[in-house]
């Protein structure tokens, strides 16, 4: 027999020995009995001796014949794991395709695709007027689902068979890796001629070429609309010269339709999309294909930082400041972190681009820890938008605009341009009050107002998605005199509709864009100038290019300059930055102004007058005299319960565990920003210390305890080691 060393996908900080018949690599995957459950585990390690204490179980069947994990991701897990202080099996399964999860085999097999017969719908929508389940299977197919099991699954199996008999759709078998056959990335072509860089953007790419084939971070710092991304795509091509791969990460809501369109149109190279819209079978085959080297670029999401890849020559992370590159659950890791770490064990370069850094990606710049290359000009002549405070005291404010921005926007629409109102919260009013008692209807398990939402006359919990009808009268004394308090998207929608009826407008916000394709649709139609008035929350303000917007008018962002969150004027001021970005893109001047109570506040003016460079590097300075990060380290234990004592008292049991450790100073257990949600109360412990170590070493030594308190099995809690939301 041979003992092997196996992680499980449990939340337990440890490894388990089985046995098995045959010596196993390291990085296969076994199905082990554990309990009585069945489940996929991965081999971590060989063990020599057979355990003195206890009998080992056999495993009941070797999945894999190779190691499924390349030496580089390995490694990676093994760090992640370590790092973020995550049960190694976790870890592992986070890390592979869910299908691989599953216990399915790691080559793919082929796969059946359907097709619609005609591309155009008027063909076929009027010969299935009567059959509506026909018709609905028909604009699944047209809205992107191509997976006959699913669509079989959804409409029923004869419904897609009807449809192939009347010839309307097909159904073909198409080999796994028919989407990028082998390609030879040397004789790669380049679809569009290059734009002849500016200075600042040869001066980058030129310094990126000197440091091919090594591990070497920079960061890129370029305004928006400065060409950032042309620089990539310079760079891309020497690396795929090279005949070497790329991983470019991108923001979720980043990552569309026209951002692809510039990869795939200067390169004819096979690229890999990885985003939250990819099913399980395509990820499975890019994930093989890349392992393989076929795909020439791989770009995707978070969780393509873990993508296998047989010549990796460079790494990039677009938008590198952007939240949503840390995972809010589970392994709470930060992508770009990892990134950067990937870059380590591949030796490859790394670019970090954003025109509003991170203050630790800026900090590792301004210490020389990373390579730093700015771009301060607009591309292709397009000019700086103008950025204007809007003092709003004392001033006529109706549904949350102000009437002398109302002005601002008719002079905008006059002259054919379009404007763009931003808030970020979605709904109608922030909350009902009876004006009679004072009654607010509140969520009961989140102990927050309902948000109101005129257009399905309901009321929303925007913390746990509960949702109700709205009521006519008080709860409480009946009164029918109920008043809508505090704007959100939905009401400036109704308000600007009156205010400017002959101009179009469109509201893009989560709840305006559900539905496959949907948000790309509307920002076609934006640019196609089918609507005059944009109004959103920060979907709007990501990377989307609107050439025909003049004017920006930032609404309800005085919460923000208050906030007890630390990083609160960071995110504000990387907001700001990025929607006054989205004006004036081509020759057309651009202006922004942002309505605000708080017309003097020191980090508004400073923004306005300065920059975000400037305010990036000041707040680096309040940052400093305050010891936070980036120079401290923190991390979090956050536990929840519902009961509030078991949540408290876990936690103050782990902090009396932790007093003793060196150069760790210990805050809490404090109530979250929101103390209850969906039913449960939420506390977290704050463990400061000047250095990373320190707290790695604490928790190093003391996890293990902290698992074994007797209450760490009535209340669900994690370790969140550099935490960005406090929430
Ligand atoms: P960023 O990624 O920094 O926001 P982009 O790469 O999207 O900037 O560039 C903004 C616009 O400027 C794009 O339309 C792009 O085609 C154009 N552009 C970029 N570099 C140049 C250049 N060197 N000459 C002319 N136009 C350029
Ligand atoms: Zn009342
Ligand atoms: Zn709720």
């Amino acid at each position: 027999m041979h003992y092997i060393q196996v992680a499980l996908p449990v939340p337990l900080r440890q490894t388990f020995t089985y046995c098995s018949p045959q010596p196993i690599a390291v990085g296969c995957r076994v199905w082990v009995p554990f309990g009585r459950r069945k489940l996929v585990g991965v081999v971590v390690a060989m063990a020599i001796n057979k355990p003195g204490d206890f009998e080992a179980k056999e495993i009941d069947q070797l999945i894999d014949s190779a190691p499924i994990f390349t030496e580089v991701v390995f490694t990676l897990c093994q760090w992640l794991a370590s790092y973020y202080h995550h049960p190694i099996g976790e870890v592992l399964h986070s890390a592979i395709p869910v299908l691989l999860r599953k216990g399915e085999s790691a080559t793919p097999t082929d796969t059946e695709v359907v097709t619609i017969a005609s591309s155009s719908p008027d063909d076929w929508s009027q010969q299935l007027a009567r059959a509506p389940k026909q018709l609905a299977c028909m604009q699944a197919i047209c809205s992107g689902e191509t997976d006959p099991t699913a669509l079989r699954r959804d409409f029923g199996a004869s419904v897609v068979n009807t449809l192939q008999q009347k010839a309307l759709l097909i159904i073909e078998t198409r080999p796994w890796n028919s989407i990028a056959n082998a390609i030879n990335f040397a004789t790669y072509k380049v679809n569009q001629a290059n734009l002849n860089a500016d200075r600042e953007q040869a001066l980058a790419i030129a310094t990126v070429s000197q440091k091919l084939n090594q591990f070497a971070p920079f960061l890129l710092e370029g305004v928006t609309g400065s060409g950032k991304t042309e620089v990539y795509l310079q760079c891309i091509e020497q690396v795929l010269a090279n005949d070497q791969q790329v991983l470019i990460l991108i923001p979720e809501i980043g990552l569309t339709p026209q951002t692809l369109a510039r990869f795939q149109q200067r390169f004819t190279v096979a690229i890999g999309v990885l985003h939250s819209q990819v099913n399980n079978t395509q990820r499975l085959h890019i994930w093989h294909q890349a392992k393989q080297g076929q795909l020439g670029i791989v770009i995707g999401t978070r969780s393509a930082i873990f993508t296998p890849m047989a010549r990796l020559g460079m790494i990039i992370v677009d938008e590198e400041h952007d939240e949503s590159f840390k995972q809010q659950d589970g392994l709470r890791y930060h992508a770009r972190d990892t990134a950067v770490k990937r870059a380590q064990l591949d030796n490859v370069p790394l670019i970090l681009g954003s025109a509003t850094p991170s203050l630790e990606s800026l900090n590792n710049a301004l210490q020389k820890r990373y390579f730093h290359l700015h771009l301060t000009q607009r591309a292709g002549g397009a000019q700086t938008t103008n950025q204007i405070i809007y003092d709003a005291r004392d001033q006529l404010i109706e549904d949350g605009i102000a009437e002398g921005l109302l002005s601002v926007m008719e002079r905008h629409l006059s002259l054919g341009n379009q404007v763009m109102v931003f808030l970020n919260r979605r709904g109608f009013a922030t909350a009902l009050v009876c004006h009679h008692c004072g009654h607010t209807p509140t969520c009961q398990r989140c102990e927050q107002p309902y948000t109101l939402h005129k257009s399905n006359r309901t009321l929303q919990c925007h913390h746990c998605g509960a949702s109700r009808r709205i009521m006519q009268q008080c709860e409480q004394c009946h009164s029918s005199e109920l008043i809508m308090e505090g704007s959100g998207t939905e009401r400036i929608e109704h308000a600007l509709a009156r205010h400017f009826p002959h101009a179009k407008q469109v509201r893009i916000d989560s709840d305006s864009i559900r539905g496959k394709g949907r948000l790309q649709g509307l920002l076609e139609d934006i640019n196609h100038q089918r609507y005059q008035i944009l109004i959103g929350t920060q979907i709007l303000s990501k990377g989307h290019h609107f050439p025909h917007v003049t004017l920006v008018v930032v609404l309800g962002c005085d919460g923000a300059l208050f906030s007890a969150d630390f990083r609160a004027p960071e995110k504000l001021a990387q907001l700001v930055t990025q929607l006054a970005g989205r004006a004036g893109r081509a020759q057309k001047k651009g202006e922004m102004w942002l309505q605000t109570h708080n017309p003097g506040h020191v980090l508004l003016q400073d923004l306005i007058n300065n920059g975000y460079a400037h305010f990036a590097r000041h707040a680096l300075q309040d940052r400093k005299l305050a010891q936070l990060p980036p120079y401290s380290a923190q991390a979090l234990i956050r536990a929840e319960a519902q009961n509030k004592r078991h949540a408290y008292d876990f936690l103050h049991a782990a902090a009396t565990l932790l007093a003793p450790a060196q150069q760790l100073n210990l805050l809490g257990p404090l109530p979250s920003f929101m103390e209850k949600k969906q039913g449960r109360f939420r506390f977290a412990l704050v463990l400061n210390s000047p250095q990373k170590a320190p707290i790695h070493r604490a928790l190093n030594h003391y996890l293990a305890q902290i698992s074994a308190l007797p209450l760490a099995t009535k209340v669900r809690w994690s370790v969140d080691i550099d935490p960005i939301d406090f929430s």
